[in-house]
């Protein structure tokens, strides 16, 4: 048995874990990080970048097939393409294997110990871990859990066979011809979507009156359109109920009470992520919770002294951003500087055809705090959008009627998520409507709906 001691240990290295071990060793602490799997978590290696990637490769072969159907006004038509599908997950793997490479080399860079194992803790400030060469102990003056989510199985549709998590979803060898999606929030969509364009018939099965509940029904009303022309069936006030008994079906009651059998040869279950709190001696160390997540305070420490915690173990928005926030700052902390939680906004992006954004407070959370003044302009009526034939859609700016605050932003249309950036700056420099009008947008881009957007809450917008 081995045993070390250093000054921060962090188990876990995904998005948060790594984050927080990179900075740390930038400011000379002796950190640290213990993964089991692969370095990048579930975000690089089973999650954002795969998905981003599989969502790409779907969308360039999209447009072939849709060009191959038809010749309309822009002039351009091709053969009928085929696709080759293992050479597109090799190609996804290939991507995710740079990006292991790359955190590795970035913890190295900043001095970092790194440990291949399964963490588990002996007690609030020492854990074992089974390497390849055998236990190794170590021990920690402050350690940080950043152990992230895995996926919510269903009871009456456990994992395995046909029943796939976007684990399996990612890496499956070939496009299913046909799939039923249990849950239509992010993954359900952005995979379904992704796999309708890549020839599968696709089904999404949701519980609540609407997909993406997360976010109003004005944003995702261009969403629909887009699932309705793909072809993607969608059931909502739906139930899954379970498989059939060959495993060919998925059995769900509708909204009307009725009984559906839809054929598929995978369903993809995509329910949301459970933070993953067992299995490492969260028993050894008693720590408060908040539901099923480690109850943090706005410095991400834990109700024990020299435990800290973050990413998705820690609660919503289980996002990578906001773990790679949290990793960040806690380093920091830990440093001894002055840190604590002031982001005013986590942008959300979902990665759907088109996208959606949004920052901040959405209308109907802004006017339960008062009055407020909201602008929205089209994509309809922006040149750049015209040109990239992308005009379902809109930006939407929400602010306090009283000083123009900006309160919320939100968008959907193609490519928005790169507005994602300037939305959040606005909300983090405390901006005025004012401010984003009076500012110089260069034409011709989508980014000048934005400023349109608060011109039109100022009741002046020029191109509309
Ligand atoms: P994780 O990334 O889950 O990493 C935790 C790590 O800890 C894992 O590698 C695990 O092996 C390790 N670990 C756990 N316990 C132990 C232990 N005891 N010992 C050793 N190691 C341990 N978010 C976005 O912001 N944008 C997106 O586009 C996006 N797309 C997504 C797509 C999919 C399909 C999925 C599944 C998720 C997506 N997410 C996205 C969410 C994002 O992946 C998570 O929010 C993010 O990974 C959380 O980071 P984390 O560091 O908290 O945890
Ligand atoms: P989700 O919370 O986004 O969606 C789950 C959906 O399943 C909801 O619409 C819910 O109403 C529905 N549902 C729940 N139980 C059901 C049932 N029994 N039958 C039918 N529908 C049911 O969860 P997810 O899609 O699994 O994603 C998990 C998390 O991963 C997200 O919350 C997000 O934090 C993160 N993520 C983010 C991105 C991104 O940032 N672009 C992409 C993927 C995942």
């Amino acid at each position: 048995m081995k045993e070390i001691s250093c000054k921060l240990l962090v188990v876990g290295a995904g998005p948060g874990g790594y984050v927080c071990a990179i900075r740390a060793g930038q400011l000379g602490i002796d950190t640290v990080i213990v993964e089991a799997g692969r370095p990048g978590g579930t975000c690089l290696n089973v999650g954002c970048i795969p998905s981003k990637a599989l969502i790409h490769a779907a969308q360039e072969f999209e447009k072939a097939t849709h060009w191959a159907a038809r010749t309309d006004a822009i002039g351009i038509s091709v053969e009928k393409p085929s696709l080759d599908f293992s050479t597109t997950i090799a190609w996804k793997d290939g991507i995710v294997s740079r990006l292991n490479s790359g955190v590795a080399g970035l913890l190295k860079k900043a001095k970092v110990k790194y440990v291949q194992g399964w963490a588990i803790f002996r007690d609030g400030k020492t854990v074992s871990v089974e390497t390849e060469t055998g236990e190794q102990v170590i021990r920690a003056e402050t350690v940080v859990i950043a152990t992230g989510s895995a996926p919510v199985e269903l009871p009456f549709l456990p994992f395995g066979g046909p029943v796939i998590s976007s684990t399996e979803a990612l890496a499956l060898k070939q496009v299913p011809q046909q799939l039923a999606v249990v849950g239509g929030g992010y993954i359900g969509l952005e995979l379904g979507v992704a796999f309708a364009k890549l020839g599968a018939k696709v089904t999404v099965v949701e519980a609540l009156p609407r997909v993406l509940p997360q976010y109003d029904a004005e944003l995702v009303r261009p969403v629909m359109k887009r699932l309705s022309a793909l072809g993607v069936e969608v059931l909502t006030g739906a139930k899954a109920k379970g498989l059939s008994a060959k495993g060919d079906a998925l059995l769900v009651e509708t909204a009307d009470g009725k009984d559906k059998k839809i054929a598929a040869d995978h369903v993809l279950v995509t329910v949301g992520r459970r933070p993953v709190t067992e299995g490492w001696g969260l028993d050894q160390i008693d720590l408060d919770m908040a539901g099923r997540f480690i109850r943090i305070d706005e410095q991400c420490r834990t109700s024990m002294r020299g435990i800290y915690a973050i990413g998705d173990v820690t609660g919503e928005p289980m996002l990578a951003h906001r773990a790679m926030a949290q990793g960040e700052m806690v380093a920091e902390i830990v440093a001894g500087h002055w840190r604590s939680w002031d982001k005013r906004a986590i942008p959300a992006v979902c990665f759907t055809d088109p996208e959606i954004v949004s920052v901040g407070l959405s209308p109907d959370e802004a006017k339960a705090q008062g009055e407020t003044r909201i602008g929205i302009f089209p994509f309809s009526a922006n040149g750049r959008a015209m040109t990239m034939q992308g005009e379902d859609g809109f930006v939407r700016v929400v602010a306090r009627a009283d000083n123009h605050l900006v309160l919320g932003i939100q968008a959907v249309g193609q490519g928005v998520s790169e507005l994602s950036a300037a939305f959040s700056l606005t909300l983090e420099m405390g901006a005025r409507l004012e401010d984003i009008a009076g500012t110089i947008h260069a034409h011709p881009t989508q980014s000048e709906a934005f400023a349109e957007a608060a011109l039109k809450a100022l009741g002046h917008a020029l191109h509309i």
